[in-house]
Parts: C-alpha cells; structure tokens; sequence
C-alpha cells in the first residue's frame, strides 16, 4: 500500500505539475500577443475617440454659428433687436458678431460685441477682414443673384478667422451678410474646454489629457506622443490631441500584462497548494489506513499468543498431563501473566477509543504518587522477575503533597511505559523507575538499556498507531497505542511527557506531572506558560 502511494507520488509530477507548467507557458504566450495586440488596439481606440471628440467640436461650432447667424432679412432691418439676438447666441470664441446690408450704393455695417452692445468706431484690420470676406456676397448683391444660405468659413486672415452667412431675402437674393470674427486664444481654451468635456462625457472611466492648437503634430501618437486630429469646420489648421494622463499604449499594455500574470501565477500557485494539500491529506490518509491494517494485524497477534499458550497450559493442567507442583505453579504463573498482559492490551484498545469518541473521563483524587508508582512497578516486576526482569525504584527529593490524579489511569500509563521498556530491551532487562520531586513538579522516569529510539522518531511514537518500522522493532508486536495514550493521559493532569534517548544504549520516558496548591492552582511554570 506504502509502495503503491509512493508510486504515485513519482506519478504526481509528470501527471499534474507538467500539464500546470504547460498551462502557464501558454498562458503566458497568450498574455505576450495580447499585449502586443492591446498596444495597437489602445492606439486605435484613441484614435476613433480623438475623431470624434473634433467631429464634436466642428458640429458644436456649425451649430452655435448656425444659431447665431440665420438671420431673416426683416431680423436684418430691426437693429434694436440684433444686439440681443446675438448676446442670447454666443458662439465659442467669438470676439464680435457684425451684419452688412448691402444698398446700391454701398452697404450699412453695424458691429456688436459679445455681450449684445453695439460697438462703434470700428477697427481697421477687422473692417478689411470683414471686407475680403464678404466681397463676393456684395458681388452677389449687385448682379442680383439668388444663392443658398449656408455658412461660410473664411480664415485667410487668421488674425480675424471669420464664419458668416448670407442673409437672403424671400426670392433667396442676396441682401446682406451676418457673421462673427473669432478670438484665436480666446477660442483655443473655449475648444480644449468643449473637447475635454466632450472627452469625459463620451468615455467618464479614462484621464486623458486633451491639447488644441496648431503647434500639435501630425503624430499617431508613438509613445507617450499625442494623438492628433485636425479640426474640419474652423481652425482648420489646428489640431486637438489626446493621450493618456499617466502612460503610454505601451505601458499601458505592459502593466496589464503583469497584471494578468500575476493573476495567473497566484492561480497556479494557488492550484498547486491545493493539489499539494489534497495529495497530502491522501498521503496521510493512506498511512492512517496502514497503520490501521497493522494495528489489526499486531493486535490479533498479540490477542492469538498468549490465548493459544493459555490454552494448551490449560489443556495440559485438564488432562492431568502435569502433575509436578512445581510445574503447575509455573504453568498457572505462566497463564496469569498471560492473561495480565491480555487485559492491559484490551484496557488500552478500550482506553484509546473512549480517548477517541471524547468519552474517558478520569477520577482524580489525592495520591501519595510515590507509593502509587511504588506499588504498580512492584506488582508489575513479580511476575516477570523469574524472566529475568528487574526493575529499580527510587525516590527523591522533598516527599511531594498528595496529589491530585487518576490512580488507574496513572497506573496504566507506567504499566505502558514499563512494558515497552521490557519489550525493546533487546536482552538486557534492568531497568530503572525513579520519582523525583521538584518544588512545582514530580517527574515520573522509566529508564531502560535497550535498543534506544532514532532521533526522527521521537515525536511520531506519539501518534496513535505509529510504530518505529525498522530494525529490531519489526520482531516485536505491539498495537501502536500505549504511548499515544500515556500522551493523553498526562496531559489530562496537567502535565507532559518528555523523552530522552539514545540509539542502542537506551531511552528514558518522564512523565512531568505538576504540584497544584489547595485551591488547584498549577505551580508548574511550564503549564503557566
Ligand atoms: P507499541 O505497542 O508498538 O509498543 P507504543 O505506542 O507503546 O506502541 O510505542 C510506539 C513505538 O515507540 C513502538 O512501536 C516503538 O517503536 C517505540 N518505543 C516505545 N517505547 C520504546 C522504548 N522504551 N525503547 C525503544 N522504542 C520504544
């Protein structure tokens, strides 16, 4: 079964860390392309953004120009209304509206600022501006030709870039002209405040950072350049221009990259733990599951024994074969040892699973724990003593207070600690049991000069089932319980177990139990602890 477990650990690799590494490798090609593709994609993406933010701006100049300057020709002739008209349609970045009404002499030009006030004593540049401007809607005028009253964008002076439209009378002739000369710097912040508001209405999640002017370049944008695009109404010269706040196309791919591959190497990481705890919860379910078989397979042994020695003695003693009453009282030693050893296998199958189902509950009750000890190891030598068993016991220190304990459970774990130490003595059979009282505690030692316990070990013969599987052990049964019960019991009175040993020269297992004062307080430091 260990064999079979082991194996397919060896399988665990290839079958689950292999086809994981492959996963990631692809998973992290699939990240690299993405990243290039999200590179291009970004810049794409900024670029239809960036196109429509100035389709924007050119449709909100079309409009507010429309609105402003789609005069009837009756509007024309009402001077008192015209200032207000205008002041109620503002067109961004207009320094001053004006209209022309053309006469056969000449024409009547009137001017008014932005707020509605009509302004006198013109200036010169703007009057030659307006002049160039409208030359051939005068033209117009005089042949008397009909025309369509769209909007009409002149910028061949860029000092007055000026949008106007025709008034036309209702034959759709031409009889004047109302237009607005606009503010360069003026209309640059109005534009990049029209294009950045328009920017975070279209796309509220993205910081961009938006530029108007006519210094911007023709650049797609490499890096952390701007991507531009030119205006198509007015400003024709000018472009608006985006870019990210914080990164370029390609940073920005690159920290998404390892964003996705973060995610992806906590994934597998985390995969793997779980892989690596389940195959571990197998693993220790299949030693579990061994050490259960073995303890079945031991404990029948060492039921089967002593039963079948007992039997034939009996048998023996029943057919009157022995008649010596020597032998018989060998046989009859013979049979009560056995029949001893059975009921301290079956006290500890039975301790173990009322330890398990939570059910063992202890008496406590004040003992003179050194003459318990006394008499357990002395009731525990007799029988062995022709077997070549012998045990010395000590005591020293300040005779300890009764103390508080479970009689028979304290017995049973000595009685546990004795045995092993004759089972693993590996022929020399002295061993030594000392009581030993020290202020705030009494240490309980059985010390034999067997076969010793290897370091890696100590720990684990603690464990229910666990056997040490090599060397001499092998020859020597045992159910796996008496030391995870001797555990339990101390712990249950408050103390420890400690263990010392040596390979091939001996071990020595103290049962550390503490010195409660009247009202049960626990005087040992480490208990404290
Ligand atoms: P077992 O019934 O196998 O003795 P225990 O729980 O009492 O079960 O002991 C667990 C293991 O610890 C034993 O199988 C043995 O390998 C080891 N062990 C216990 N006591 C001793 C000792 N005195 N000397 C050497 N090894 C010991």
């Amino acid at each position: 079964m260990r064999r079979l477990f082991r194996r397919s650990m060896y399988w665990f690799l290839p079958v689950v860390i292999i086809p994981l590494g492959g996963l990631l490798v692809m998973q992290y090609r699939t990240l690299r392309t993405l990243e290039q593709k999200s590179v291009s994609a970004e810049r794409n993406w900024q670029r239809n953004a960036i196109e429509a933010v100035a389709a924007d701006v050119d449709e909100r100049y079309r409009r507010d120009a429309e609105k402003a300057l789609a005069l009837a020709h009756v509007q024309l002739l009402s001077f008192g209304t015209l200032g207000k008209h205008f002041r109620e349609h503002p067109v961004p970045g207009a320094r001053r509206f004006f209209t022309l009404e053309f006469n056969d002499k000449h024409y009547v030009s009137r001017m008014w600022s932005t707020n509605g006030i009509e302004t006198k004593g013109h200036d010169w540049s703007e009057a030659e501006a307006i002049k160039l401007a409208t030359m051939g809607w005068s033209m117009a005028y005089k042949w008397g030709r009909v025309a369509q009253p769209a909007l009409q964008v002149d910028e061949r002076d860029r000092k007055h870039r000026i949008i106007l439209r025709p008034v036309v009378d209702e034959s759709m002739r031409v009889v004047g002209v109302a237009g607005v000369i606009l503010d360069a710097k003026w209309a640059q912040k109005k534009i990049a405040g029209i294009a950045a508001g328009n920017f975070k209405e279209r796309f509220p999640k993205r910081a961009m950072t938006v530029r108007v002017g006519d210094d911007l370049p023709r650049m797609t944008g490499m890096g952390r350049e701007f991507i531009t695009q030119p205006l198509g109404f007015v400003f024709t010269d000018w472009r608006v221009g985006i870019r990210d706040a914080c990164a370029s196309p390609e940073e920005l791919a690159a920290s998404s990259f390892r964003h996705n591959m973060m995610w992806s190497g906590g994934a597998f990481m985390v995969l793997l733990g779980a892989i690596g705890l389940a195959g571990g919860a197998v693993a220790r379910q299949a030693r579990l599951s061994q050490m259960k078989s073995d303890f079945v397979s031991n404990v029948s042994h060492e039921l089967r024994t002593p039963l079948s020695s007992i039997r034939v003695f009996g048998e023996y003693m029943r057919l009157g074969r022995v008649t010596k009453e020597e032998k018989i009282r060998e046989y009859g030693e013979y049979i009560e040892a056995e029949s001893r050893r059975l009921t301290q296998l079956i006290n500890n199958i039975l301790d173990f699973s009322k330890i398990e189902s939570a059910e063992k509950n202890y008496r406590f009750c004040a003992t003179d724990v050194v003459e318990l000890v006394e008499q357990t190891v002395a009731g525990f030598e007799m029988p062995l003593r022709e077997a070549g068993v012998t045990i010395a016991f000590s005591a020293s220190g300040p005779p300890p207070p009764p103390l508080q304990l479970d009689k028979d459970a304290i017995a049973q774990v000595l009685v546990n600690l004795l045995d092993n130490a004759v089972k693993y003595s590996n022929g020399n059979k002295n061993i030594d049991v000392t009581v030993v009282s020290a202020g705030d505690a009494v240490r309980i030692s059985v010390r034999d000069r067997g076969i010793g316990i290897p370091a890696l070990e100590r720990k684990k013969i603690f464990d229910k089932f666990y056997r040490v599987g090599s060397g001499l052990v092998h020859d020597v049964k045992g159910s796996g319980l008496g030391l995870s019960i001797v555990e339990h019991v101390a712990k249950a009175h408050g103390g420890h177990v400690e263990v010392d040993s040596e390979l091939g020269a001996g071990s020595t297992f103290t049962i550390v139990l503490p010195v409660r004062t009247a009202d049960g307080a626990v005087t040992m430091t480490q208990e404290l602890a």
